[in-house]
């Protein structure tokens, strides 16, 4: 296995080869589709924001033949025991390990995102695979409800053909985190994947194809938004819709979703707050603060993009932090020693350089970074930035950036930082860095937002609920709770007498 960028490069070439040749078409029924109104749009990469290949451009009849597919392998899917799915979604995972370097560097290619952070995602789609395939033979289980002369007991179906709506950052990781919680619940998926990243999709369908996943029961369709992934929430044969993207795409798709009744469940924006307390583990939280903006990008949903530092150690924490900033290394993102790659799209880094200029206006201060970074002159990549002298109200502090891109804002005390943290309408992810235990529970009852880390960055743990409160989502994945969401819940009640029956009309 090749870990140089000379390597990777290479490699990625290989790979992409064939998507260079012809259109990349959908996954239907088991087999490529070419799309059906021939249509194709550009995939380039950020690198240099050259072309990489044409790619079909899914319309209502593509979305129409993947839901009928999936509607119609529901069916058998369905009924196969737990445990036979257990069996081939861990040979899903073991393709997807044994392919994991490939998907890595078409990824990163693909994306921008750092092949150190690919490769670590590529191996968190197999684990992502796995944890729910253990799962697959309990999803059905449910409870057991005595009453005096009754008995209930709950069970649980799969709710159908689902479809599954993912965005461009750290796609393949994020898909598996939808995907394999549906399969192992036994629904059938109908996957549109985000426009400005379309190929790794393709390959977790082909892989899991040929680990043996029976046809129709994962469809890919590539396309953008409005088209293909609009009719994929419209679509009568799909029950429930599973979207992580925009908070205002989740809007969009509520109202789509509207007429056929959709369950949804989103994963949407974020905004989130890191509290660092004068009596924190300076050192740690310093490693975590820079990891939580500064890796994948900042293209993160739970990336801690305010900053909020303690007034006492505002001076020497922001000097610390200036002086990691700028040992970051922005590079090709093939390149294993590179920290930070190029942004998703032209579009997209138009949009965070916007920022640069938006933080003088408001009267922040940029003590590090604030402008692009063209490697040989070209691609989308920009500086690690930090915004200071912020206050909470600024356009800087309150809007998602979704680059490498921190703003910094002091407080006073506890209460000021608990103010701080919940002015905001996102809702997903809160970090407090303090050596003060009380405290520490204080603020995470106190913060609204689905996942609060204490003295810990974003560590997983694959059963613990994940998911955002107010504009930053609907729903929790992870254990169990996914199942929920993919899953009917049934109640069977049975008399275990001759309790009296209400006479009418006797
Ligand atoms: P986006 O909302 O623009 O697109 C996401 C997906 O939705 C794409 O596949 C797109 O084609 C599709 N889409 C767009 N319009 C649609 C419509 N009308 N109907 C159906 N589908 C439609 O998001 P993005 O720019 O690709 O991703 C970045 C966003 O995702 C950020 O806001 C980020 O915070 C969020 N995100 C959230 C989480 C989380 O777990 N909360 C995780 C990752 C990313």
């Amino acid at each position: 296995m090749s870990s140089t960028a000379e390597g990777n490069l290479e490699l990625a070439a290989t790979q992409l080869q064939r998507f260079r040749d012809a259109p990349l078409p959908h996954f239907i029924d088991g087999r490529h589709a070419v799309g059906r109104s021939g249509k194709t749009f550009d995939n380039v990469t950020p690198v240099d924001n050259s072309l990489i290949g044409q790619v079909s451009a899914g319309n209502a009849e593509d979305i129409d033949a993947a839901c009928r597919s999936s509607a119609e392998a529901f069916a058998h899917w369905q009924s196969i025991p737990g445990k036979e799915r257990k069996k081939i979604l861990h040979k899903v995972a073991d393709a997807i390990e044994a392919n994991a370097h490939e998907i890595a560097v078409v990824e990163s290619f693909d994306s921008g995102q750092a092949y150190r952070f690919m490769s670590k995602a590529a191996i968190r789609g197999a684990a992502n695979f796995r944890f729910f395939a253990d799962m697959a033979p309990s999803a059905r289980d449910g409870q057991s409800l005595p009453a005096e002369q009754h008995l209930n007991y709950s069970v649980r179906q799969p709710i159908g053909p689902v479809g599954v709506i993912t965005p461009w950052n750290t796609p393949f990781m994020l898909s598996t985190w939808k995907i394999a919680p549906a399969l192992a619940a036994g629904c059938t998926v109908v996957h549109k994947p985000a426009e400005w990243s379309p190929y790794s999709a393709m390959m977790l369908a082909e892989i899991a194809s040929e680990a043996g996943l029976p046809a129709g029961v994962l469809n890919c369709v590539q396309g953008l938004g409005e088209d293909a992934g609009k009719a994929l929430t419209e679509h009568p044969a799909i029950k429930a819709v599973a979207f992580v993207g925009e908070s205002s795409t989740g809007s969009h798709i509520m109202r789509q979703g509207a007429a056929t009744l959709k369950r949804v469940h989103f994963e949407l924006g974020g905004k989130n707050p890191v509290i660092v307390f004068d009596d924190a583990d300076l050192e740690r939280a310093l490693d975590a603060v820079v990891f939580m903006i500064y890796s994948l990008n900042g293209e993160r949903c739970t990336s801690s993009s305010r900053l909020l530092v303690q007034e006492t150690i505002q001076d020497e924490f922001i000097g610390r932090l200036v002086e990691r900033i700028g040992k970051l290394k922005v590079g090709h993102p093939l390149d294993p020693a590179t920290e930070i790659g190029p942004l998703i799209h032209q579009r997209h880094f138009e949009k965070v350089c916007s920022y640069f200029e938006m933080a003088p206006q408001d009267g922040a201060r940029i003590a590090a970074g604030g402008k692009p970074a063209p490697l040989d002159g070209k691609g989308n990549f920009v500086e690690p930035t930090l915004f200071v002298d912020a206050d909470n109200s600024m356009r800087i502090a309150q809007q998602e950036i979704f680059g490498p891109v921190l703003t910094a804002i002091p407080f006073s005390d506890e209460a000021d930082a608990l103010r701080i943290a919940n002015d905001i309408e996102y809702g997903l992810a809160g970090y407090v860095w303090t050596n003060d235990i009380g405290r520490g529970h204080r603020l995470a009852a106190g913060i609204d937002a689905g996942m609060i880390w204490v003295n810990s960055e974003n560590n997983r743990h694959l059963p613990a609920p994940f998911g955002g409160m107010k504009a930053s989502g609907i729903g929790r994945d992870g254990g169990d709770y996914s199942f929920e969401f993919y899953m009917e819940t049934k109640n069977v009640c049975i008399a275990m007498g001759t309790h009296p029956v209400p006479k009418l009309g006797a």
